[in-house]
């Protein structure tokens, strides 16, 4: 495997073996370790307590079936997934993913990148994925509060809130959580509010949450622009997906002076030169659960709809793809890369492929990876944790500011690993070695376990 060194591409080839056909876990385990050279170098310790063996393999994986009946009175089977991949920081932490797309290769790889994130906050949360193959899209609220509550009938022996706090993540927002949280009251028979993040404002949720994941990873873009002296003023902005993240992120660049002019979902995108309107995309996304392909109409033809083709072919000097893995790919990046794109940062969990960031790195577009640049959502999970514990609630400006700074710190965190470790200005290298030795430090003090 290129990019390993020997000792690394045993461990990376030992994972493949273990872990036949979970190509996207795969793809996060390279990424990961293409990193870690310089780290092993100076570290011998790390491979004598075989610390990355140990960190590839999650401590506990549960798989369950998830019996429902929907509205027409049929049994439908889903299956549910809860990877507990490393709790040397603190309790498992990371989302829940309702998708037709999940099985175990995905909810690894988004579990694995989760411990290096979580590490990278500096609070004290270890990593955690889980989900189900269930599609949310076209089904009832009756539905998805019977699919919820089986679903967390099974979940609620493995979770609490010193062992696993799951949140929301693709199709999981506050409606799902609300229906998993209910029913984990009713079978414990506790109000149990650190038990899960996302929660809804008047029942122990965080001010900033929704916005946390979308707004962060715009407080990391800004804080590279000023590492640069330059700042979103006057900026053309494409951001792919307009569901969570998206939303929040358009907000956050438009607020900070810059122009979204595109945005997508899965059927295709729209092209608005005078800058997406965030009151129409929201009552059609949110409220409506509407389509893309709307959009113009509702904004009285002022924009364009293109049904397939990328949102990365739309001119601009910012991309953040906020939708979902691998959506942005060799192609995509160098299209960006010939109309003058200057950063790229990942709203989503992996979207770029390993071509789209080398194509990236070989033009020198800066290339702010996921497990930092979003990090802000799981961050606020953890001040929503801290609030719980402490029977308190903060205010939006007071939370916002945590979520600033916390950016700043990861940002900062970032440049000077990277640079400590040979590789100045490389966001990739920098967050991987940081959240890396955070987490490995702890287990070499917790011990073979
Ligand atoms: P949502 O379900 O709210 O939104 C996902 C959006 O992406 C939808 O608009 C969806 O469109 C679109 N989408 C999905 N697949 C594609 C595709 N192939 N091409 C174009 N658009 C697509 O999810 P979130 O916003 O919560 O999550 C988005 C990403 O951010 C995921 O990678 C998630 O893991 C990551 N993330 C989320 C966090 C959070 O706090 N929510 C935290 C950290 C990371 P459609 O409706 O058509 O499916």
């Amino acid at each position: 495997m290129p990019g390993l060194d020997e000792k690394l591409r045993d461990i990376h080839d030992e994972v493949l073996r273990r872990n036949p056909g979970e190509t996207e876990f795969h793809q996060a385990v390279h990424e990961v370790l293409s990193s870690l050279g310089p780290v092993v170098a100076k570290h011998p310790e790390y491979a004598d307590a075989a610390v990355i063996r140990r960190l590839c393999e999650p401590e506990r994986q549960v798989i369950f079936r998830v019996p429902w009946v929907d509205d027409n009175g049929q049994v439908q089977i889903n299956r549910g997934f809860r990877v507990e991949f490393n709790s040397a920081l603190g309790p498992y932490k990371g989302g829940l993913r309702f998708h037709p797309t999940v099985y175990l290769g995905i909810v690894k790889f988004l579990g694995f990148e989760q411990i290096f994130k979580n590490a990278l906050t500096g609070m004290p949360i270890g990593g955690g994925k889980g989900g189900s193959d269930f599609d949310p899209k076209g089904r009832s609220d009756g539905e998805v509060m019977r699919f919820c509550q089986s679903f967390m009938t099974e979940l609620y022996r493995h979770i609490g809130e010193h062992t696993d706090v799951p949140a929301g993540d693709t199709g999981v927002g506050a409606r799902e959580i609300g229906y998993l949280f209910g029913q984990y009251k009713r079978i414990t028979n506790r109000y149990e509010s650190g038990v899960l993040t996302g929660k809804g404002l008047t029942w122990g949720g965080s001010q900033v949450r929704p916005e946390a994941t979308g707004y962060g990873t715009v407080f990391f873009t800004d804080e590279i622009l000023k590492a640069r002296g330059d700042s979103f003023e006057g900026k053309r902005v494409v951001v792919s997906g307009s569901g969570n993240v998206a939303l929040y992120a358009i907000e956050k660049v438009h607020e900070f002076g810059g122009t979204v002019v595109a945005c997508s979902d899965s059927g295709g995108h729209i092209v608005d030169e005078r800058g997406v309107d965030l009151a129409v995309l929201k009552e059609l996304k949110q409220v409506r659960r509407g389509r893309i392909a709307e959009y113009p109409e509702l904004r009285g033809g002022a924009a364009r709809y293109i049904a397939g083709g990328s949102v990365w072919d739309v001119p601009c000097d910012i991309a953040l793809p906020c939708a979902t893995q691998n959506e942005l790919n060799g192609h995509d990046a160098a299209t960006l890369v010939g109309n003058g794109c200057a950063i790229v940062a990942e709203g989503a969990n992996m979207p770029c492929t390993p071509d789209a960031i080398r194509v990236l790195a070989e033009a020198k577009t800066v290339f702010a990876p996921g497990k930092a640049a979003n990090a802000g959502g799981v961050a606020t999970s953890a001040l929503e944790m801290q609030q719980n514990a402490s029977r308190d609630s903060w205010s939006f400006e007071h939370t916002e500011q945590r979520l600033a700074e916390i950016m700043r710190g990861i940002h900062d965190r970032c440049l000077e690993t990277a640079e400590a470790y040979g590789s100045p200005g490389d966001y990739v290298a920098g967050a991987n070695i940081a959240g890396f030795i955070q987490v490995a430090d702890a287990m070499l003090a917790l011990g073979v376990i």
